[in-house]
């Protein structure tokens, strides 16, 4: 409250811009919760972040009324981050999203850490308040910075799941290590640096251990996990600076990664302890996994599928990863829209980690303009799912995996899945009999009521498209 009166007093310019930042950082938040919102939201928070930047940089004055120089540092730094981050987020394929995410999640975390570092070397002997959120911001943004780039190494494939033996006990042990060594540094219970470093060298050690061991298919939950250690070290950077506006970004950003790891782990109806050891999907999970085919499948013809999605009256699309992988979701409105023209009434059943972030799917369909009211929640799709004729499943595969509700010895039993076996046809369009993410056999591909449809999702909707304008 105290550093609002001085700024009020003493800069009213600079405090405005900070508000403007705070109050578009929310509204921004707000705005994306929704996709018809969500890229305006964007925009916002954007808009935001750059007045409080630019005021900052021209308009702040320290308590002996200097202002910041380094312009040429500044500006170089500035330019750079813009044509990376732009060129990274403009050629990103929509499959790679969690990957840059995770990435640049990771540097939010360095330059918390770095904040922290430099802040210690400025101050020879801050007070220990002072200290102390040096300190936090320093464990919290290593944590996140080390996490984040082991989690966007496992992503790429660059880094392989590893189980280390006895590797809960030694993260206890470190973990324990960073408190037993900051209440040393921070109660001035030691002089010089050499422990401040240990403190450094054990939080990295620290990120890399724990993301290490969780398996490929728990990584959204990690990475929303690493976002709010994120958005808390930059919360402390805030403290440090006296600056409202980092504060409030910081808090938000913790505050939100938070929620969203709490509704990743409810739809994958797991506890986070759960999630972080549990090793869900570890050295089975990847795409690489081999999976035993079980039993004998049933085909169906694109001109088999396009009489029965035609004549009927209920059709329920199920996307999944490899929708994505294809660019199908503009044909799948087309399929969509032929459907509707036929008296058909189409809906898609969406499964919240269906694809490779959370929201995939929402963004994907969004981007090809198909009506939200269209969108189905995964209750709301079990629901509907008893009275819908066909359900094609295009590239989704373990959120549709019946293990998750039959089988208990299954690395995926207790997740919430789609059940379309309520439905009257499953049709599942896919490539092959190869498994998904999670690496395992899906039972629903040999159940009686199923056909697969095999083929590229955007090739195999072009085709039925056409099959369905002659039926
Ligand atoms: P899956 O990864 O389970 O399955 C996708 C299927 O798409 C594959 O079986 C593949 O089969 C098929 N496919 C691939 N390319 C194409 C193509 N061009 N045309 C048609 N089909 C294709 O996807 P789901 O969406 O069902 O499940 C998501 C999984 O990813 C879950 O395990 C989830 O936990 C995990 N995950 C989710 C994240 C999130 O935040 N949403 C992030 C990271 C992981 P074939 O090769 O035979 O074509």
């Amino acid at each position: 409250m105290e550093q609002f009166q001085e700024l009020l007093n003493t800069n009213p310019l600079l405090l405005l811009a900070y508000l403007i930042g705070s109050v578009t950082f929310i509204m921004g938040l707000k705005m994306l919760s929704h996709p018809e919102t969500a890229r305006k939201g964007n925009l916002i928070a954007a808009f935001g972040m750059t007045v409080s930047i630019f005021a900052t940089i021209f308009l702040y004055k320290a308590h002996n009324g200097e202002g910041l120089h380094n312009y040429i540092w500044i500006f170089a730094a500035l330019v750079i981050g813009t044509v990376v981050g732009t060129m990274a987020a403009k050629k990103v394929q929509m499959t790679a999203m969690p990957e840059m995410v995770s990435l640049f999640n990771g540097m939010g975390g360095a330059c918390a850490m770095l904040i922290s570092l430099i802040e210690y070397r400025n101050d020879a002997a801050p007070p220990m308040g002072k200290l102390l959120i040096i300190v936090l911001g320093m464990i919290i943004g290593t944590i996140s910075f080390a996490g984040s780039i082991v989690a966007w190494g496992k992503l790429n494939g660059r880094v392989k799941d590893k189980t280390i033996p006895g590797g809960q006990i030694i993260n206890f042990l470190i973990f324990g290590g960073i408190i037993a060594l900051s209440i040393m540094v921070v109660g001035g219970f030691t002089t010089g640096p050499a422990l401040f470093y240990g403190i450094l060298a054990l939080a990295a050690m620290y990120g890399i251990l724990f993301v290490m061991p969780i398996g490929g298919a728990d990584m959204p939950v990690v990475i929303s996990l690493l976002n709010s250690f994120t958005g808390v070290a930059a919360a402390f950077g805030g403290f440090l600076y006296n600056n409202p506006v980092m504060l409030t970004g910081g808090i938000l950003v913790g505050s939100a990664g938070t929620i969203l790891t709490i509704l990743m782990c409810k739809a994958m109806n797991r506890s986070l302890k759960n999630v972080l050891i549990g090793s869900f999907g570890a050295a089975k999970a990847g795409p690489a996994g081999a999976a035993k085919e079980a039993g004998n499948y049933k085909e169906i013809s694109l001109n088999d599928t396009a009489v029965l999605m035609a004549y009927a009256q209920k059709v329920m699309i199920i996307p999944g990863y490899g929708l994505a992988v294809a660019q199908a979701q503009h044909t799948c409105h087309e399929l969509e829209k032929v459907l509707n023209e036929k008296g058909v009434e189409v809906s898609y059943g969406i499964h919240p980690v269906a694809g490779r972030m959370p929201g995939h799917m929402n963004v994907l369909l969004a981007e090809a303009d198909v009506p939200y009211e269209k969108l189905l929640e995964m209750e709301d799709a079990n629901d509907q799912m008893g009275g819908t004729n066909v359900v094609l499943i295009l590239g989704a595969n373990d959120v549709v995996n019946p293990a998750a509700k039959d089988d208990p010895s299954s690395p995926i039993y207790g997740m919430p899945i789609l059940e379309v076996e309520k439905a009257e046809h499953v049709i599942v369009n896919k490539r092959s009999m190869k498994p998904g993410y999670a690496g395992i056999e899906n039972e629903l591909f040999f159940r009686p009521k199923t056909s697969m449809l095999f083929g590229d999702a955007k090739k195999v909707l072009q085709n039925l498209v056409s099959e369905l304008k002659n039926v």
